[in-house]
């Protein structure tokens, strides 16, 4: 297994978890752009949200949202906060398993450059 977040869902490498499931695991990022920034992926192995297939995903992707949702209010971030989810090297995406990141505490701006 070559992926870094399946590694981090299995266990082999540690992360600082805030909440997992069956579906999804949420962990601190380890480069944090804002007091709070964590990432939420699923467990399943999904490269890019090209890959995310509406047939198969969608109650998956929904229940990323809604963990998004639920986390940023767990993490005080009821004021304002932002997810994003980066596609593919244009879009700035390094780690080639999808993940949702929520960041809050400061306020953001736009465009994010
Ligand atoms: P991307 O640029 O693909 O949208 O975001 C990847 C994110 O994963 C980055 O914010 C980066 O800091 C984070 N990251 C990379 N490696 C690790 C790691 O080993 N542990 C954790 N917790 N985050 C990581
Ligand atoms: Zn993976």
């Amino acid at each position: 297994m070559d992926c870094l977040f399946c590694r981090i869902v299995s266990g082999e490498i540690p992360a600082r978890k805030l909440y997992e499931d069956d579906q999804v695991v949420a962990f601190h990022d380890i480069a944090p752009q804002a007091p709070v920034h964590f990432l939420i992926i699923p467990r399943k192995h999904i490269a890019t949200l090209h890959d995310l297939s509406e047939a198969d995903d969608k109650a998956l992707a929904g229940h990323l949202l809604f963990t998004a949702q639920r986390l940023a209010q767990e993490q005080g971030c009821e004021e304002g906060f932002r997810v994003v989810m980066n596609c593919n090297d244009l879009g700035g995406q390094t780690v080639y398993h999808i993940h949702m990141h929520v960041l809050g505490q400061r306020q953001m701006h736009w465009p994010p450059g």
